[in-house]
């Protein structure tokens, strides 16, 4: 089988979020299980250093870009793996300081930048040596795709035209533009309407992956359900709900290889679930890191995130404040975002010096140390598509806290539900005391080192790798080329 994933970003080359790890992940669990991976994605600024050698003469290409031919290259590298990653080159588009935006401001042509990125993974699929049987895209940046190749098997004459299948990694983001960047398709007008792109008067990339995909997916099965209804729908669960049969949720996996807490070269210490010293070690030396008091019995609360409403990131600024007076606690962020949450965690290191630490930044090396470090791993999410810093902290022993939504409901297990296989604490209603709530039981539970041993060994020792999600894709993609 030859597929073909078409992404705006792919770890270890770019990523902003979940969605480079999860693509990126995917892509070689896929290789190594014998399918045929071809990944399309940006060459952006800085990436030189981070690829491999680039095989063959690079692939000069044009299209009609609203009117103007727009010049683009593909670089082409193999990877150890076997997957091989098609960099879609285009200085003017892609050469800039930041992928999407730079400080809170989107890039104002991104409808063109990403449409580019569409039809040239179109180019891709269309003119590869092995012909491709899906095509997997992922996310608003390339939501157009499914359109595309649904048009060109229909109006363009493609007999074999790919199967597709559309993944949404966050339904909050949809790249809304005006009507006019509909001209960048090269698509007629005719075929701009509700079914397609076209949603409250203007183009949604992502609507369009929503109604022309042959299938949808979403990277957990709870939030699958949630996105069908208005609360959780953006707007787009009318749609959804009318596709809910060729909707699916696959929980995202974790890369062993690199978030594992034994040969990890970001962590001072090794440790493991028949050995925890060095994680004790570990919090030690992110105390000194941080400055933050070297004290082995204080209860450490860890969170590394994106600083956004979707994170909760208010709520657990406002549950420290109610906190740190009375309680014996630690806290260590490291995130970047909204500037006023930036300043709230940076107000509370001030007064709790030695207490909160707050990094304001984007550093992956010590968000391996300071999942290692903590006791506890804070999510109070307001919604969560998979999640990803959940399922690295089961594997590093920071017991998550989790909102019971989405992919934390998927994978982080309450006593209540199950005390046996218990490996987190889950709260219900996104509000301060609810999560304030649930950080008292913590705090609790920190009080009984053997309720600790147990709910870390259980998280420890579940398995969430891409090796195992990878069948599920494999299977579904069997699916969509030959029916259930
Ligand atoms: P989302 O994609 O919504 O941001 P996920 O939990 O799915 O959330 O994935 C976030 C990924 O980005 C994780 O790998 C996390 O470690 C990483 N990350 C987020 N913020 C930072 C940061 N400031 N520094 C380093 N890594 C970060």
């Amino acid at each position: 089988m030859h597929v073909l994933l078409a992404a705006s970003e792919l770890h270890p080359y770019s990523k902003t979020g979940g969605l480079a790890d999860a693509v990126g992940s995917l892509g070689r669990a896929l290789a190594r299980s014998g399918v045929r991976v071809t990944v399309v994605t940006p060459f952006y600024r800085g990436m030189a250093s981070r690829m491999g050698p680039v095989t063959g003469t690079p692939w000069r290409f044009d299209l009609l870009l609203g009117g103007e031919w727009v010049e683009g290259e593909f670089m082409r590298v193999r990877e150890e793996s076997g997957m091989e990653v098609w960099f879609v080159r285009n200085d003017p588009f892609f050469d800039r300081p930041g992928l999407y935006n730079e400080g809170q401001h989107d890039y104002a042509d991104n409808a063109a930048r990403f449409l580019f990125l569409a039809r040239a993974a179109l180019l891709v699929a269309r003119h590869a040596a092995v012909p491709v049987e899906v095509v997997h895209a992922h996310d608003w940046q390339v939501g157009m795709l499914p359109l595309l190749v649904h048009h060109a098997r229909i109006a363009g004459g493609w007999h074999g035209a790919p199967r597709t299948l559309f993944t949404i990694h966050n339904l909050a983001y949809q790249g809304g533009f005006a009507s006019q960047a509909w001209l960048l398709s090269g698509l007629p007008w005719s075929w701009y309407h509700l079914e397609s792109a076209a949603h409250g008067g203007g183009v949604n990339f992502l609507k369009a992956g929503l109604c022309l995909a042959d299938a949808l997916s979403t990277v957990s099965p709870r939030y699958a359900r949630e996105i069908c209804t208005p609360e959780f729908g953006c707007g787009l669960d009318g749609v959804l709900r009318r596709r809910e049969h060729d909707l699916c949720g696959i929980l995202n996996g974790v890369d062993y290889a690199e978030w594992n807490t034994t040969r990890n070269p970001a962590l001072p210490h090794a440790y493991d679930s028949a050995d925890l010293r060095g994680k004790a070690l570990n919090k030690a030396a992110l105390q000194r890191e941080m400055g933050l008091a070297e004290d082995a019995s204080v209860p450490l609360f860890g969170n590394v995130s994106r600083l956004t409403d979707q994170k909760g990131c208010d709520l657990l600024a406002q549950a420290l404040e109610r906190m740190l007076p009375g309680e014996r606690m630690q806290f260590a962020l490291l995130g970047s975002g909204d500037p006023v949450l930036e300043r709230s965690f940076r107000s509370l290191a001030a007064r709790f010096p030695g207490r909160v630490a707050a990094r304001i930044g984007f550093d992956p090396g010590l968000a391996h140390r300071i999942e290692a470090a903590s006791d506890f791993y804070v999510m109070p999410s307001r919604f969560e598509p998979c999640g990803l810093n959940q399922l690295y902290s089961l594997r590093y022993g920071a017991i998550p806290v989790v909102r019971a939504t989405g992919g934390l409901a998927d994978s982080v297990v309450d006593a209540r539900d199950d005390a046996a296989s218990a490996t987190g604490i889950h709260f219900h209603e996104a509000s301060v005391t609810a999560l304030h709530w649930a950080m008292r039981k913590a705090l609790a539970l920190h009080a009984s080192p053997e309720a600790m041993e147990h709910y870390r060994l259980n998280g420890m020792n579940r398995d969430f790798s891409w090796e195992t999600q990878a069948r599920e894709y494999v299977r579904l993609y069997g699916e969509i080329l030959h029916g259930p």
